[in-house]
Formats: C-alpha cells, sequence, structure tokens
C-alpha cells in the first residue's frame, strides 16, 4: 500500500488487517456510485468512484471519494469525514452513512 495509506491506518489504531469478524463494519463493500452523504442535513458529500470497503473509504486521500460539488473539499486521510454544511456526521463507529441505505 502506499504510505498514506500507512498513516491513515495509524490514525485510526488498528495495527491489523480487516478480516476478523469483530471489524467487520469495515468489511462492507460500497460499490461505484454510492452516495457518502450527511446523518444531519442529508447533503450529498462524496460519491464512491471505485468499490471499496469502508476501511478504504476512511482512508481514502481522495482517489476513490469525488467530491459531489465545487464546496466540498476532496478528502484525505487526515480529515474526519464530516459534512461541510452542518458539520454533521458522516462516518461513527465503522459505519458510513450514504444516501441510498443510511449508516451502512
Ligand atoms: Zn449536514
Amino acid at each position: 500500500m502506499t504510505n498514506e495509506a500507512e498513516h491513515a491506518g495509524r490514525k485510526i489504531d488498528h495495527s491489523q488487517t480487516v478480516t476478523e469478524p469483530k471489524n467487520a463494519g469495515f468489511d462492507t463493500v460500497f460499490p461505484p456510485g454510492t452516495i457518502l452523504a450527511c446523518s444531519g442535513c442529508g447533503e450529498g458529500l462524496y460519491k464512491v468512484l471505485t468499490r471499496a470497503t469502508t476501511a478504504d473509504l476512511v482512508m481514502d486521500d481522495g482517489t476513490i471519494l469525488q467530491p459531489l460539488n465545487i464546496t466540498i473539499p476532496p478528502h484525505d486521510a487526515w480529515k474526519s469525514l464530516a459534512c461541510v454544511k452542518c458539520g454533521g456526521r458522516v462516518y461513527k463507529t465503522g459505519k458510513l452513512h450514504t444516501l441510498q441505505t443510511g449508516w451502512t
């Protein structure tokens, strides 16, 4: 993996890969086209460009998550996912909030 991914792995403090059942949340697969949306106001924030897991998306440095409009900054691995409008959460405890299915 890249240096960025290693840094991000340290940030969320898991030293092992996401294959353990207790980390199942991080293994959730999001298909291309999934929209990450704010859990507070419902604002769509990022589109998933390639099939990716929760861990991939949380650690993304802007290559998987495409901002839906120009007011949204590219995601980078050092920033938590949050709504640019209301600051609402897009990520919590292994789950991402999507436009299509809510907390997934
Ligand atoms: Zn919001």
